[in-house]
């Protein structure tokens, strides 16, 4: 009876404390939230502005800039974040949702506000989008391709819908197209006039067109009118002679398994000068597509381990590393794809890596960050409301302890997320 009447009053007392909590949110979000004192970067690539202020009205970005020039708002709940650094909600474009609907959450509390599943079934959200609504967040923010397009023999047949020829690509693509799709994925084995079809449905829905390659020629397909690429590994075939290309893609035809070692030693033998890389280059300036590198999936250590193999991988690796850099250079808007599970990150921190290893490859953090903030949403199509604190956009946002265009591992330092104008519960979401 005891044990009853505690229990009655712990309900009750939870009861009144969420109302109070819920009444003082809404509150805040009718009179705004201001972050005070605080250091941005918006985004955009501009120099950080010192001594800033945000003015957050319901789930949008109001006002931003120096704090001398931004009134404070009657009313507003004014958060003090002197010392800390803002930066955008974190944009992954190359999350595997797989069995594990807890991962996005556990990302969401190491700043990703925004993900892309490149593809999958969209029942497999199902289960995500029910504790989204269950915890009443209105985040991360889920961007779904279905599942992907391969040709027969597919190499995930779990994943992917399998298009026999190139009218069978066209109505899978329609489908799920009209289903929803945020973007198609294009898989290797889908021969050319197939993958083109599928290009072409993606541009009449308005809808990017991304591909994982190896064996199909990415100055081919960019040519014509891919918009993005996962896995810098998709640009393999297109950088060897054209004998040696053969041999690798009759290799895969025969045994998918044939590229797990098979892109390293790609990657170590190709000229990243060579008249093959120079066309594809040619191709990048021309057409400017995205590339999501996923570099943290194919990260190889040497160790110092002698085998030959283990150099084999690490020098792979390390040219894995300059294309990425060298296809920014000559055009290629680079993305931020955490891959979800990697071989040298913990749990939920595949994106930080990603962008440890894109800063690595020669990118500025400042640079490493518009990866996953703005250009990440220029992928999305979202380019006018996600990935920039600009006034009218998404209130999606990171308040970090270290300063991260200073020293890019401090995007580890993630204090505070922020997803449409709500603060997310920290403490829960790192225990996924
Ligand atoms: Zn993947």
């Amino acid at each position: 009876m005891e044990i009853r009447r505690g229990l009655l009053w712990m309900i009750g007392a939870a009861v009144a404390a969420t109302a109070l909590s819920i009444a003082a949110a809404q509150t805040a979000e009718m009179r705004g939230v201001v972050l005070d004192n605080v250091r941005i970067i918006d985004g955009s690539g501009a120099a950080p502005i010192e001594n800033g202020r945000i003015v957050i009205e319901r789930d949008r970005i109001a006002q931003i800039g120096r704090a001398a020039a931004i009134a404070v708002p009657a009313g507003a709940e004014t958060v003090d974040l002197a010392g800390r650094t803002v930066i955008p909600g974190l944009i992954d474009l190359h999350f595997h949702i797989e069995n594990d609907p807890k991962l996005a959450l556990r990302q969401l509390s190491h700043g990703i506000t925004a993900f892309r599943d490149p593809g999958q079934w969209d029942e497999k959200f199902d289960e995500l989008r029910r504790m989204i609504a269950a915890d009443n967040i209105p985040g991360p923010r889920i961007f779904t391709t279905g599942p992907h397009i391969d040709g027969e023999n597919p190499a995930y047949p779990a994943d992917s819908v399998v298009a026999r020829d190139r009218e069978e690509a066209r109505r899978l693509a329609e489908m799920l197209a009209e289903r929803g799709a945020s973007a198609l994925k294009i898989y290797f084995r889908l021969p050319f006039a197939s993958a083109k079809a599928v290009i072409d449905v993606c541009d009449a829905h308005r809808i990017p067109c991304t591909a994982h390659l190896e064996l199909l020629d990415a100055r081919e397909l960019i040519a014509a009118g891919l918009h993005g690429l996962e896995h810098v590994t998709s640009f393999g075939v297109s950088l060897l002679p054209r004998i040696e290309a053969e041999a690798y893609r009759q290799a895969v035809l025969k045994n998918n398994d044939a590229r797990r070692d098979g892109r390293y030693r790609v990657f170590a033998r190709a000229n990243l000068d060579g008249a093959e890389a120079q066309a594809l280059y040619a191709v990048l300036r021309e057409r400017r597509p995205f590339l999501d590198p996923t570099l943290a999936v194919f990260e190889r250590r040497n160790g110092g381990k002698r085998s030959n193999a283990a150099a084999m991988l690490a020098s792979g690796f390390t040219k894995m590393k300059q294309l990425t850099r060298r296809a920014a250079q000559e055009g290629a808007r680079v993305v931020m794809g955490g891959h979800s599970v990697v071989p040298f990150a913990a749990r939920g921190e595949a994106p930080w890596r990603e962008l440890e290893l894109l800063v690595d490859s020669g990118f500025t953090p400042i640079e490493a960050i518009m990866a996953a903030t703005t250009t990440a949403a220029a992928f999305l199509y979202r380019s006018d409301q996600l990935g920039a604190l600009r006034p009218g956009f998404n209130a999606d946002l990171v308040v970090l302890r270290g300063q991260p265009d200073r020293d890019v591992t401090a995007i580890r330092t993630v204090e505070r997320v922020m997803v449409a104008g709500q603060w997310v519960d920290m403490a829960k979401y790192r225990e996924y």
